[in-house]
């Protein structure tokens, strides 16, 4: 191979886009990969399923990020949403749109999209090298000279580092990129899990293990006071909670804690107002009023859901329904719609969907993905500090700043303009 003008460090969403993009600008790439196979993390994207993307407009699809969102309109303005799509359509992985706007591969198939990337990486001649860690960037003179890999050092022009997060680390993605960037003076953002089930104190949480609450409404208290509230599905498990809305809210509940107490408010019947609720308790128990209370709340609830609400407020399970005075009602309704579990923690980043923290945004231009401390050297993907809530936001993400991460490599290494024409640059 001729000299390698562009070094992708991490064959995930972001790398493998970004190394297909440089070498379609007509740029020389190398692609090094850790692992022995392309895309790992990707193949588990959405329960094997993979979730590409979100057809939410702009803004709203930023506002997912939280407050480094913004970082990206760069990468979003150069390819979105409909970019992707017919990228991706072009290469046979036909989509559809499920409900909040979650765009898959129609054949329901992540392995499809691995091998659509394939294919882009194979018809613009980007070379790919497995079992190939890259232990150092090689930085002379503020500019990129090169990376080391297996103890040997290959010099290139330009390097877009694409290691991922530090969660799943048996996809590769074991937070190298940290490392690296640190080395070479950029500043890391610390990490921690998002999208990560919670570990709770109550017993009583973990004898519910295996069991899925649907339409409730999920409110995080910090402190005592409301900060974000979700409304969906959640699941109890051995160790606390986990499902859409407990996800959705984990994020807020990590950065929460080190600060005092964090709670968990479920509304077990959110479309009832108060009063709704305690006149439909009160009909119940009076027509049932020789069975046991917990039989009866078994109508209202989850079986098992039923015994735990009885015993947290301390009545006997044989209880009847005739027997219940109208104060135990009114504390069973208050509970019904304010069920409470103290969060002690999250589960490791080893187990989040994606990791929080990461390369400073403030370090990268958001219009080519370039470091501002050291040139020829690029980001893309979760290594950067960006991260989402599910939906699909993520891989987009992946996506978009892998693009730009590539066309901008290719142009500093001086390929972009003799294969596209444009001399913009
Ligand atoms: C179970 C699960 C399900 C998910 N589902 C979805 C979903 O449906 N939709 C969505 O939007 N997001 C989803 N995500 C999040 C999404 O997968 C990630 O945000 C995305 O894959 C990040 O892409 P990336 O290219 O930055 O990193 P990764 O995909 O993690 O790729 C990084 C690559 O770099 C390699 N690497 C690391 N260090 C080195 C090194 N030193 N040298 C060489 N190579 C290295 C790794 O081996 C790896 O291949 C999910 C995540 C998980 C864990």
């Amino acid at each position: 191979m001729t000299a390698v003008q562009v070094v992708v460090i991490g064959a995930g969403a972001s790398g493998m886009m970004a190394a297909g993009r440089a070498a379609e600008c007509g740029a020389r790439v190398l692609l090094l990969e850790k692992t022995p196979r392309l895309g790992n993390k990707l193949r588990l994207t959405g329960k094997g399923r993979c979730n590409l993307t979100n057809e939410t407009e702009l803004s709203e699809f930023v506002a997912h990020f939280g407050a480094t969102g913004r970082f990206l309109y760069g990468a979003f303005s150069r390819f979105f949403v409909k970019d992707l799509t017919a990228f991706f359509d072009q290469r046979g992985v036909l989509t559809t749109v499920e409900r909040g706007g979650r765009v898959f591969p129609r054949s329901n198939d992540a392995r499809q999209v691995v091998g659509a990337l394939e294919g882009y990486l194979t018809v613009n001649g980007v070379i790919v090298r497995f079992r190939s860690p890259v232990e150092r960037l090689l930085v002379a003179d503020g500019r990129v000279q090169g990376v080391r890999v297996s103890a040997r050092d290959l010099s290139c022009t330009a390097a877009v580092l694409a290691t991922g997060g530090a969660s799943y680390p048996r996809t590769g993605s074991t937070g190298d990129g940290y490392r690296l960037a640190d080395e070479v003076g950029h500043h890391i953002v610390p990490i921690r899990p998002a999208l990560v089930p919670l570990v709770a104190e109550e017993g009583w949480v973990g004898q519910l293990q295996g069991l899925t609450l649907r339409n409730v409404q999920v409110t995080l208290l910090a402190r005592g006071r409301p900060i974000a509230q979700d409304f969906g599905e959640m699941l109890f498990t051995h160790f606390g909670v986990s499902g859409p809305t407990v996800l959705a809210l984990s994020r807020r509940a990590v950065d929460a804690l080190p600060a005092g107490p964090v709670t968990l408010s479920i509304n077990l019947k959110p479309a009832l107002t108060c009063e709704e609720l305690d006149r439909r308790l009160q009909q119940e128990l009076a027509a049932q009023g020789r069975r046991r209370l917990q039989n009866i709340l078994a109508s209202l609830l989850p079986a098992r859901l039923a015994g735990a609400i009885v015993a947290i407020l301390g009545m006997p399970p044989s209880k009847p329904g005739g027997q219940v005075s109208a104060s135990e009602r009114k504390r069973l309704c208050a509970l019904l719609q304010d069920l409470r579990v103290t969060i002690q923690g999250a589960r490791p980043i080893a187990e989040a969907i994606v990791t929080a923290g990461g390369v400073d945004t403030t370090e990268i231009d958001p219009r080519s993905m370039e470091s501002r401390l050291v040139r020829g050297l690029f980001f893309c993907g979760e290594v950067m500090d960006i991260d989402a809530d599910t939906g699909g936001y993520n891989l987009q993400a992946a996506f978009s700043s892998g693009y730009l991460a590539g066309e901008s490599a290719a142009r500093y290494a001086g390929a972009y303009e003799r294969n596209t024409g444009d001399s913009s640059f």
